[in-house]
């Protein structure tokens, strides 16, 4: 049966009164559309606004489009609109956005996630109706997995390298992934097919080199042991137990928790704040009159339109990879992080896949976070930070209300992770 276009927006539109999650609207819709999709807001679309969730690009229109907007556009897919976000991601529960905060799908008074925070919402709501709906989101260190827990969807975040992140907005070159969110696991199956074509405009994609298979294997999982809130630890070993019917279950210890952490926040920084240095009012940016101005007068001024977050990250960005420091900083974090792809590589010789569940706890009240320090948020990334640091793929899978369980698989085994959903789902 054709879709109703005109129908799809209307309850669209209902979604994001609901939950605050769609920045801006698409006004070129197609007729006859094969599949629907919403596009997180730090991938340029043609002619439709992109803010990275940040006032510097409040009004900017991309003149071109990313490559995974024009291969959606060329599969027919009905973009609905960009999805709300922290500022350029940097953030775990979208209060960091500059343009749109999210409210969580299943109670209001929490937060969505983050950063790809309307993504998870939306879909939550939306795929109700229309499960052929696919969210095009984006990781950096955990982007993906935490909102699509905190709302209840399936979240993959694929191999890094995988999609081309050409007309990406980029938060960190080496850690950025952009993957999908959704419901049904065979529309999102044929979306990432779709995006993850190869592409010579990003020199460090590979793009998928086959179909994703569904397999039928006896899989051996380990699952990690951690430290989570009672409710989540209840959900995940009930959810453990189930999947002890069917498959080899080994529980051991990831030694590498911290390292990863400390070592992500300080990899990530120090790109974000060379990224940042664009937005200096000539190329991008806040427009401000040089007329008069000395150069670091009128660049200070162009950028104090940056929220505080992001001010934060530049600063402490800066300082990891000053000389001098980056000895201590910047360079013993590449060793951590070489260290945590060894380890991964290790364990899997023996497993198919590793689990933990996805977030340490429930999605905070927003008057919760009033009281956190940054230092405290950054430590609620404690479990999806690892695969991405490490560039692996992985999947959070809804198992109760906000709660999801992440797999995690050696790298370009996307596979497993899409076979795993397809029998759970
Ligand atoms: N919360 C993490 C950060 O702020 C991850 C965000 C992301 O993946 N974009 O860096």
């Amino acid at each position: 049966m054709p879709m109703d276009v005109e129908q799809i927006m209307e309850y669209a539109k209902k979604v994001d009164e609901k939950t605050n999650s769609i920045i801006t609207f698409n006004n070129e819709l197609i007729e006859n559309p094969s599949f629907i999709v919403t596009i997180k807001d730090n991938i340029v679309t043609k002619n439709l606004r992109t803010t990275a969730g940040s006032k510097m690009l409040e009004d900017y229109i991309p003149p071109y489009d990313s490559f995974v907007s024009e291969q959606l556009k060329k599969a027919n897919a009905l973009i609905i609109g960009k999805t709300a976000m922290d500022e350029f991601g940097f953030g775990s529960f979208g209060v960091n956005s500059c343009i749109k905060v999210a409210r969580n799908a299943l109670d209001p008074n929490r937060v969505a996630g983050g950063s790809s925070s309307g993504a998870g919402a939306f879909t939550a709501l939306f795929n109700k109706k229309y499960d052929n709906h696919v969210a095009i989101a984006v990781s950096t260190g955990g982007s993906i997995s935490n909102p699509a827990a905190f709302n209840s969807v399936i979240g993959i975040t694929p191999t890094y390298g995988l999609v081309s992140r050409y007309g990406l907005i980029d938060y960190a070159n080496s850690l950025d992934k952009i993957g999908v969110m959704g419901t049904n696991i065979d529309y999102m199956k044929k979306v990432l097919e779709i995006i993850a074509k190869p592409d010579p405009r990003d020199q460090t994609n590979v793009g998928l080199k086959e179909p994703i298979k569904y397999i039928d294997k006896k899989f051996t999982i380990g699952v990690i042991r951690v430290d989570v809130d009672e409710k989540i630890e209840k959900a995940f070993y009930n959810f453990v137990s189930e999947l002890e019917k069917e498959y080899k279950i080994e529980e051991i210890e990831f030694p590498l928790f911290d390292i990863a952490l400390a070592s992500y926040y300080i990899i990530a920084m120090a790109e974000a704040s060379t990224n940042l240095a664009r937005y200096g009012n000539i190329l991008f940016g806040y427009s401000v009159n040089p007329k008069g101005k000395h150069y670091d007068e009128f660049y200070m001024e162009s950028r104090e339109l940056f929220c505080e977050e992001t001010k934060r990250r530049i600063l402490v960005g800066t300082l990891v990879r000053t000389k001098g420091f980056k000895g201590k900083y910047y360079e013993k974090a590449l060793i951590g992080r070489k260290k945590v792809i060894e380890e991964y590589k290790r364990l899997f010789k023996k497993f198919d896949l590793l689990l933990t569940p996805t977030m340490p706890i429930l999605p905070p009240k927003f008057k919760e976070l009033e009281s956190l320090k940054p230092i405290n948020i950054y430590r609620m990334d404690i479990l999806t930070v690892p695969p991405n640091l490490a560039g692996l793929p992985h999947m959070s899978y809804p198992i109760d209300k906000f709660i999801g369980a992440q797999f995690i698989a050696n790298h370009f085994n996307e596979s497993y992770l899409f076979s795993i959903a397809k029998i759970l789902s």
